[in-house]
């Protein structure tokens, strides 16, 4: 017999919303759901494709393998011996050397159930705080930041209001090719509207500013000072709130002070942007009624990505522009759980239902809550720090859940030579072709999207329940009940629970009182309500928007104005080192492409990767369209062929971030060439700017 279900889309954080039609013969058909409020039956290229990346099973992982030794070759096992030798490996180490000798790298792909056990189990059993996801190398920095100015990790705004903006400010990021739907919903909002008007600041003419009426292409790092030059000139036209930052905000003094030590024109040099494009978005903002800024990774991934996202938010503060319709500072989730993550405190300076690690008390009531060990005041290694830790011997043994860091993380031969120091590397996965499996001691087959159920929320605070579908392959199993397995033979009690949805209860009793509470929120309300914006109130209603009193999240109830310092931080450029190498994503390709690598019409777009360089940047180097170029600095190599385009700021190189090894060369890998350096509040790493150099092959 057909059916079909109502899901959503797994891929990013969008959210879009799928029906997927299972025929009888079982095989798969996706489209998009017209009754959707995220997407309204759009689907971009991948999620159109979406089906292939289950019912291709040729690279799945299907059993448990392991190895007693580095020098054996791994050898399937069954589920009980795998998890009891683990079991056994971990517990000697947290005897032996404490429990921050153990540590769990886990992924924004993540399901919140699966998200909330593994938190559980390392803070509240383990006793260490050693837990950190992908979503580090993505968001933390707009979460610092809205904890700094709002009070708590709280994304104010929805998607429909950018049908209700008419300015929208988006800045370091390309929604056109990486929130695909997103931007169609722009387009249809321009197109009813033609005097919305859109600012892009980007170093790179993207897809984006195809639409922008104006399009600030600043050098990178120097978005702060764009940010406050653009605050200068709204200062000087009078075109702030100055009611509603007397009565709902503070800091301003100092910020203004801030703004007005350099002249616009000095901003304008420093950023290399024309002094009339700051005016001109200045003025889009001074006579907007509804003012939206939208950002990713052009913020976040930098070592004063704090400093950028705060800078930015102040926009909204001075002018007024939060807690209304149509307006608000939204920070764009790539993954497609990172939000359920944080939510959990699946991270390593988190605790669960956004409580606070320093906070005493928030520690004492998740122990009594949990009923498990003393909770670790100290932060946890976050995700690069982990890597440095197996290095140094801190750390003997990382579990890997769902990520690929010899792709993804910076500077990855160091991240390599980690793996290869470390005394016990566990990797939970879907997929066979993660390099990371050549260093694992244990492999635990996971279940993939469609084949297990559970929750995620996406950039808009929407969480949805996803059905499951499909038999998992093998013997692949749910990550979380992989780890409730685990817990159980370390002899932890706390984790015989009976089904998925015992455990989302059990997350959503936790969050009773607090900013995102969802206490009353079951799986069969979510079913029946297809999707719940949180916080969810008791009489149903869900929360679109944030902040509509005007009462933050803040001790004060007010919003905090920072007056940041706008000096960038990253490596300096050199006489041998001149040029700046960012990275980013493709249209088409999804992360380390493990699951739109093996979809061939998603190929079809763009097959290899490339580097793209400026033509006055490629003539000084003799180099031509399609030559092989070397990218180099003292961390590596990458060898690809040149993509020449007046796109990219002169000085500026792009390189995608999708690829890794190829027929066992690395020459492909970005992050060959990506450094060390994070930003100190948010521990998330600068891979936007390092300094290369870049020569005909
Ligand atoms: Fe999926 Fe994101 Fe595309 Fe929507 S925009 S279909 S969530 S990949």
């Amino acid at each position: 017999m057909s059916s079909s279900f109502k899901t959503t889309c797994c891929y990013c954080g969008v959210g879009c919303g799928v029906i997927v039609h299972k025929e009888r013969n079982g095989s798969l058909r996706v489209e998009g759901d017209k009754d959707h409020p995220v997407n309204k039956g759009l689907l971009c290229s991948k999620g159109m494709n979406l089906h292939y990346t289950v019912m291709n099973t040729t690279d799945r992982l299907l059993y448990p393998e392991m190895r007693y030794s580095k020098t054996m070759q791994r050898q399937r096992v069954s589920w009980n011996v795998a998890l009891q030798r683990t079991a056994a490996v971990f517990k000697t180490f947290i005897q032996k050397y404490g429990p921050d000798s153990v540590a769990f790298y886990a992924s924004g792909q993540c399901l919140t159930e699966e998200y909330y056990v593994v938190n559980k189990l390392i803070k509240g059993f383990i006793g260490s705080n050693n837990i950190d996801t992908n979503s580090r190398l993505c968001m933390s920095s707009a979460v610092t930041a809205y904890k700094m100015s709002l009070g708590d990790d709280s994304v104010p705004v929805c998607y429909d209001d950018i049908e209700l903006a008419d300015c929208l400010f988006v800045a370091g990021a390309n929604p056109a090719w990486c929130h695909p739907i997103i931007w169609r919903r722009v387009e249809a909002a321009r197109a009813s509207n033609p005097d919305l008007k859109i600012i892009v600041s980007d170093p790179r003419n993207t897809q984006t500013c195809a639409y922008a009426n104006v399009h600030l292409q600043l050098k990178p790092g120097t978005d702060v000072v764009l940010h406050h030059a653009i605050g200068r000139l709204l200062l000087e036209e009078g075109a702030i709130d100055i009611h509603f930052i007397k009565n709902h905000t503070e800091g301003f003094e100092r910020y203004k002070q801030k703004v007005m030590q350099r002249t616009v024109a000095e901003a304008a040099a420093i950023c290399d942007v024309p002094e009339e494009k700051l005016r001109e978005a200045a003025g889009y903002i001074a006579r907007s009624k509804g003012f939206i800024t939208m950002w990713t990774m052009g913020l976040n991934q930098s070592v004063i990505g704090v400093n950028k996202n705060l800078s930015l938010i102040n926009l909204n503060l001075i002018t007024g522009h939060i807690g209304k319709p149509g307006s608000g500072p939204f920070s764009l989730t790539g993954q497609p759980n990172a939000m359920g993550g944080r939510e959990v405190g699946g991270m390593a300076t988190m605790l669960s239902a956004h409580r606070n690690l320093a906070s005493e008390a928030d520690r004492t009531f998740m122990q009594q809550f949990w009923g498990g060990t003393t909770i670790n005041s100290n932060p946890g290694l976050t995700a690069t720090e982990m890597f440095d830790a197996l290095n140094d011997g801190r750390l003997k043994a990382i579990w890997i859940m769902g990520s690929n860091p010899l792709v993804s993380l910076p500077d990855v031969h160091k991240v390599e030579a980690g793996l290869k120091r470390a005394k016990f590397v566990v990797v939970q996965e879907v997929s066979n072709k993660p390099e990371t499996l050549q260093y694992a001691d244990v492999v635990l087959p996971a279940a993939a999207w469609a084949e297990k159920e559970g929750t995620m929320t996406n950039a808009e605070r929407r969480i949805t329940y996803l059905y499951k579908m499909v038999d998992a392959p093998g013997e692949a199993l749910p990550d979380a009940e992989i780890i409730c397995r685990f817990a159980k033979a370390m002899g932890y009690h706390g984790f015989d629970y009976n089904s998925f949805a015992e455990i989302y209860d059990e997350h959503c009793r936790a969050t009773k009182g607090t900013n995102i509470d969802i206490s009353g929120l079951s799986y069969e309300i979510l079913k029946d309500a297809r999707s719940i914006q949180y916080p969810y109130k008791e009489n149903g209603k869900e929360t679109p928007r944030l902040f509509t009193n005007k009462q933050f999240y803040t001790p004060s109830k007010k919003a905090i104005i920072h007056a940041v310092d706008d000096e960038n931080e990253s490596e300096p450029t050199t006489a041998d080192l001149p040029l700046i190498l960012t990275t980013g994503r493709i249209r088409d390709q999804w992360h380390t492409m493990t699951k739109t690598g093996k979809v061939s019409k998603l190929k079809k777009h763009i097959a290899q990767s490339f580097l793209e360089i400026h033509p006055d940047d490629a003539a000084e180097r003799g180099i031509a369209e399609n030559d092989l170029v070397e990218i180099s600095n003292n961390r590596g190599q990458v060898r690809v062929k040149a993509k020449l385009t007046p796109d990219i700021k002169s000085g500026v190189v792009f390189l995608p971030m999708h690829w890794g090894k190829i027929l066992n060369s690395d020459l492909n890998r970005a992050n060959n060439l990506t450094n060390n350096l994070l930003d100190s509040k948010s521990k998330q790493p600068d891979f936007k700017y390092a300094a290369v150099a870049v020569k005909l092959y």
